[in-house]
């Protein structure tokens, strides 16, 4: 037995371990002494103090244990190490050992050196040392447990706290806590359990419940022994990372959302339909892109202030009528995106889009300013031929443009045809842009009936856009583009010189006529519109007084000094003012009395309803009496309609029934056979 020791230990000259001749020397020894051969995880000798420390009757029991079943895959793998680093230099390693004579747990400091065995390979000299190094270390370690922040704790496998270091006691509330307890979230400490029987360690950053509330742990979890028992126990590593998570979560929040309305923004939606791909959950997604109408007039007219309150008040108006799992972007301006996921049927996307549209129709209320908004939406659906979210993005847009351009407030879900729809409407803008560059317009003129005196005292100008292989083409059909281009000045401008020349015309002519024209709320804002308006005023023979331009209520609307003042300009000109289309704008009735208006025209939609929205008509005709302005009925259709005005000394009467728009030449013809025609004969009867 001594034999094999002191030969073993002999053989190799060349090692710094070699003890020498004197081969009882080692056996002697009261220090604990073994050669441990890592490739077999055995024993090759040990002398009697390592015998003692392994429990082991003899040398030769101790040969014959076989330690590979009970060793842990990070003890193997340490060793492992060991034999590399020893193989490359002479090191040697002082570590605290827990070792398991017979399954009895022992601390011990152990210095191993390089041992190279008679075969060539490299084992390992084992030195069970003194206790001042075990003591000294022993001390630094219990230190730095008791005064670090990491919160270090040890757990029974089946629950239970072993040991918590006092960061985790201060942390964890109490001397012993069980496992499951400490997690906020079951499912992270399932997952945790599952993750370390599979692969020993699992790191995670997870809810812990704490002293001081929930809070965000960076959790590290290590399959062990517990060294006082030996049995299975689990390490747990525990840093706050809250602050850091918060500050994280932040700048994502910041990244990710849109600043005014804190829904999502352009790059953060980008981000989530790529998501949706990667996952092959985008077939039959849903993108539903809305628009608020008529924006820039609330930024024009109230401030950007008011603008961005009524943004705000969408975001949150549509987010809280959508389901939860949908998601809501804000592009930018006032163009919002819905993402509904593929799931939801027709039906479900209808509802959802019908909600968004109720909640926004609902009045809102910034600066005691009420406004009625109203939004544009445009649908197209993943899958239906398009295999790519940008595609699906270009067919909700198309859609959208469609609801504008069919009179906005509407909602268009998006067909093949419609790409061709966008096309005819670019080839509408180009030939409307050499239209106005040849002036192909001419205006038509729609005569005015002075009810009481049975005579035409007036006419409004109509433009009819002369097409060179179209024929006649209609207002409606090109003035919207005109508005949405800004060639409505250049058009604006075409229209009051040509009807001012033919008003100059009549007037030389020794007829009187009151010819109104029509002005778009974006020509009467347009800078130059009061320069041109000058300029036409300034021409010989242009008949003061007898040119009224007719603008929409909504023009009214918005700083109340400037528009007076541009009124008054206007007034003071020789033109007069009409308000067309009276009773469908903002309805507010005092903002009549605070402008130089000459003249109401009642919107046809009133006259041809008729006698039911009697008591509306009569509450119009009595406040342009107080003004002192005339007022017009428009849409006269039918005999019984101009009665009933007639009765209520309506001023004007324009209409069907008196005629539709003629061209200027046939206007005389008209005129001078008007007084035997069978409307004048029912009035005078
Ligand atoms: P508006 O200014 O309200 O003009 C009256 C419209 O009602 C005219 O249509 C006229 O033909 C139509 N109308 C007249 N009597 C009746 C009737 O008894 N029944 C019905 N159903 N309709 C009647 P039009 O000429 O198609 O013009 C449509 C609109 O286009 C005009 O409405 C006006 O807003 C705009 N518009 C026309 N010319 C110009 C223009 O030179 N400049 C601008 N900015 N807009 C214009
Ligand atoms: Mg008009
Ligand atoms: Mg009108």
């Amino acid at each position: 037995m001594k034999q094999t020791m002191a030969q073993t230990l002999a053989l190799d000259q060349t090692s710094p371990t070699t003890v020498g001749g004197e081969f009882d020397f080692a056996y002697r020894l009261d220090t604990a002494l073994w050669v441990f051969d890592i490739d077999h995880a055995r024993i090759l000798n040990a002398n009697a103090a390592a015998c003692e420390l392994w429990a082991a009757k003899d040398e030769e029991e101790l040969r014959a244990r076989e330690f590979a079943s009970t060793m842990s895959t990070s003890v193997s793998n340490r060793l492992r190490q060991y034999q590399t680093d020893f193989s490359n230099s002479d090191q040697k390693f002082t570590e605290l050992w827990t070792l398991y004579p017979n399954g009895v747990p022992n601390s011990v400091m152990v210095i191993f050196k390089r041992f190279v065995l008679p075969d060539q390979r490299m084992a390992m000299l084992c030195e069970a040392v003194g206790n001042s190094v075990e003591q000294a270390d022993n001390v630094r370690s219990a230190e730095a447990l008791l005064h670090t922040d990491v919160l270090i704790s040890l757990f029974n496998r089946s629950g239970p706290s072993l040991y918590l270091n006092p960061a985790a006691r201060n942390a964890f509330l109490g001397n012993t806590v069980d496992l499951s307890d400490l997690f906020e979230n079951q499912q992270d400490c399932q997952r945790i359990l599952r993750q370390v029987d599979q692969t020993g360690e699992m790191r995670l950053v997870t809810k812990l419940r704490t002293a001081h509330g929930v809070r965000w742990f960076d959790l590290t979890v290590k399959n062990c022994l517990d060294a006082a028992t030996g049995d299975p126990a689990l390490l747990l590593t525990c840093i706050d990372v809250s602050e850091l998570k918060e500050a994280r979560d932040t700048a994502r929040h910041l990244a990710d959302r849109d600043q005014l309305t804190n829904l999502y923004n352009r790059s953060f939606l980008q981000s989530h339909l790529a998501w949706l791909e990667e996952r092959h959950a985008a077939e039959g997604c849903a993108i539903v892109f809305f628009d608020v109408d008529r924006f820039k007039q609330i930024n024009d007219r109230y401030g950007h202030e008011a603008g961005d309150a009524v943004l705000r008040n969408i975001a949150i108006r549509a987010r809280a009528v959508l389901n939860p799992e949908d998601m809501i972007a804000r592009l930018g301006g006032d163009e919002f995106v819905v993402v509904i996921e593929g799931k939801d049927s027709t039906a479900d996307i209808e509802d959802r889009i019908d909600r968004i549209r109720r909640a926004i129709a609902k009045p809102m209320v910034y600066d005691q300013t009420r406004f009625d908004v109203t939004v544009s939406v445009g649908v197209a659906r993943y899958g239906d031929d398009t295999d790519s979210f940008s595609d699906v993005l270009r067919q909700a847009d198309i859609a959208l443009y469609v609801s504008k351009q069919g009179g906005r407030n509407k909602v268009t879900v998006f067909d093949v045809e419609m790409g061709d729809a966008v096309a005819a409407r670019d080839r509408l803008e180009i030939e409307l842009k050499e239209a106005v560059a040849q002036n192909q317009f001419v205006l038509y003129f729609q005569p005015r009936l002075n009810i009481e005196s049975r005579e035409i005292v007036g006419v409004e100008g109509l433009v009819r856009w002369n097409h060179p292989t179209r024929g006649i083409v209609m207002p409606n059909d090109f003035i919207p583009v005109c508005e949405e281009t800004g060639l409505i000045d250049d058009l604006g401008r075409i229209v009051l010189e040509q009807g001012c020349k033919q008003a100059i015309e009549w007037h030389k002519a020794g007829r009187r006529l009151n010819v109104s024209l029509n002005v778009s709320p974006r020509q009467f804002s347009d800078p130059q519109f009061l320069d041109t308006l000058r300029a036409i005023a300034s021409q010989d023979g242009f008949p003061s007084g007898q040119i009224e331009l007719e603008i929409t209520e909504n023009v009214l609307i918005g700083d109340d000094q400037l528009i007076a003042e541009k009124l008054k300009a206007i007034t003071a000109m020789g033109y007069g003012v009409a308000i067309d289309d009276f009773g469908t704008g903002y309805s507010n009735l005092a903002y009549i009395s605070r402008f130089p208006l000459t003249c109401i025209k009642i919107d046809r939609s009133f006259i041809q309803q008729l006698p039911e929205t009697g008591p509306l008509v009569q509450l119009i005709l009595t406040l342009g009496e107080q003004i002192g302005a005339c007022v017009v009925s428009e849409g006269v259709e039918t005999v019984e309609q101009l009665n009933w005005l007639n009765d209520r000394a309506c001023a004007e009467a324009q209409g069907y029934l008196i005629t539709r728009p003629m061209p200027a030449s046939e206007l005389s013809e008209f005129i001078k056979e008007f007084p035997e025609s069978e409307v004048a004969q029912a009035l005078a009867g």
